[in-house]
């Protein structure tokens, strides 16, 4: 049976709720309206705010109910969840408690989808950088790759044209995971630090969602994790099938590690030279190994690993070089929503930095993200509703430190304060809605605001 007949199947007759509208939402929304179901689409947002699309649906008999969730999701059978959406929302809560099953659009894809080989990629940060590069070097095996989920692409459009020989490249987030009861058959977790306390109850509860990336693995099932690490080495013993590691900094019995210069294969296999790799840092050479790990678990040849790993050139918003002007580098890293994605980034440059940090806090810890500018940064412009608590955290180290209110000012600021030959860093270990839509929205304007500098 393809992918759609099962879908048909086993939904047959259910009435389905879409809550949350967005990029997963509208492509469920896409696919069960072409296969002729009942569909409720709900979200918080009023319908003005909402794409046109979702008018379409309304005309091809959806009921729709915006400008919040609907309490008619409880007369549903199947209930899909965008990921924006804590599941401790009341009506969410309510419908859980129903017995309804509770859905996410990657959970849903995984179940229907007919490719053999399916890599998941998890972790706290490198999710994005580890699954392309995953994908690139699956690319140049000539195989057709699928790269989507978190990173923007909901794959669920594609189960149509899906076959058995194509590789699927999926990243997932912890809220995603937090829904799955069955893995994807090959695993990886770049590695787990404290990120998104603020919609889990605790690092146990984040620890466990990510966990769900293996947990459910049957036999032939295998994840690759991060041997740096003491909480990543400790899930290997909750792994049901092969577990395979990366490392920068010692051998592993299988997977990929880092030796001298070189990254090589458990077996000792050399795969290229860690100068040979287009991404700066030392972060980014942990995920080419994770990358590496995986690639070599569903049998990708060490030479098209390599050619993989070597060839690719970097996500925008990470570690982005957006101008050198008079001497001065101006790099993007607005993803880096965490201080401990800004530490990462600190790490990644030898030149002087003079760093730009703030937008919404996340309730997280900062004091080693301060122990770090102050060993590496010659000053940090604090910018956004945490501009305050980093510059006093930054004061009582002797840091230099100046708050402005936002982004531009960050940036006319670091125009005047920047000597020649340093890095001006955008990394500011915050959320943006303070100020932005989101970190791209953010990085965009940082680019822009950039620019115009030259004129
Ligand atoms: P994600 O998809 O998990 O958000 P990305 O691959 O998009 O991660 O990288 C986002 C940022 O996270 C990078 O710019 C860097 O600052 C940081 N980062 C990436 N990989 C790592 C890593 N392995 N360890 C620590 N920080 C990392």
């Amino acid at each position: 049976m393809s992918a759609l007949q099962r879908i048909r199947a086993d939904f047959a007759g259910k009435r389905i709720a879409i809550l949350g509208l967005g990029r997963e939402g509208l492509a469920l929304a896409r696919l069960f309206s072409s296969l002729g179901f009942l569909l409720l689409l709900s979200d918080d947002r009023p319908l003005e705010e909402l794409p046109q699309e979702v008018r379409q649906f309304g005309d091809l008999g959806a009921q729709i109910k915006c400008g919040g969730l609907s309490l008619e999701a409880l007369k549903c059978d199947s209930c899909f969840v965008s990921p924006g959406i804590p599941l401790s929302h009341p009506v969410v809560a309510r419908v859980a408690t129903r017995g309804i099953e509770l859905w996410n659009e990657p959970r849903f894809f995984l179940r229907y989808c007919p490719a053999e080989t399916v890599i998941g990629v998890t972790g706290s940060s490198g999710k994005s950088t580890t699954a392309s590069l995953i994908a690139a070097a699956l690319r140049g095996t000539g195989r057709r790759v699928y790269l989507g989920g978190n990173i923007g692409r909901p794959l669920v459009g594609e189960l149509a044209h899906l076959q058995a020989e194509d590789a699927v490249v999926l990243e997932l987030s912890s809220f995603q995971l937090q829904l799955f009861k069955e893995s994807p058959k090959v695993a990886v977790i770049t590695n787990i630090a404290p990120n998104h306390l603020d919609r889990h109850a605790d690092m146990a509860e984040y620890i466990a969602a990510k966990a769900n990336v293996f947990r459910h693995q049957r036999e032939g099932g295998a994840v690759v994790l991060n041997a740096d690490q003491e909480v990543s080495r400790q899930l290997a013993a909750c792994a049901p099938g092969t577990v395979s590691w990366f490392s920068c900094f010692g051998s592993v019995p299988s997977g990929a590690w880092l030796k001298g210069d070189e990254l090589v294969l458990a077996d000792g296999t050399p795969l290229c030279r860690a100068s040979e790799l287009k991404l700066r840092g030392q972060h980014n050479l942990a995920n080419a190994l994770a990358a590496a790990a995986a690639c070599d678990l569903v049998g990708v040849p060490p030479e098209a690993i390599a050619r993989g790993l070597t060839s690719f050139t970097g996500l925008p918003h990470r570690l982005e070089l957006v101008e050198c002007i008079d001497g001065v580098s101006w790099y993007n890293d607005s993803i880096a929503t965490t201080p401990e994605r800004s530490i990462a980034a600190m790490h990644a440059f030898n030149e002087p930095i003079l760093l730009l940090a703030g937008g919404r806090d996340k309730h997280l810890p900062w004091e080693a993200w301060a122990e770090e500018a102050k060993e590496h940064a010659l000053g940090v412009v604090a910018f956004g509703e945490a501009g305050d608590m980093i510059a006093a955290l930054l004061r009582a180290r002797a840091v230099p430190v100046q708050r402005v209110r936002g982004l531009r000012d960050a940036v006319h600021l670091a125009r005047n304060l920047a000597p020649p030959g340093c890095v001006v860093l955008l990394s500011p270990g915050c959320a943006s809605y303070d100020e932005f839509r989101d970190f791209e929205d953010r990085g965009e304007a940082f680019r822009a605001l950039v620019r115009s500098l030259r004129t």
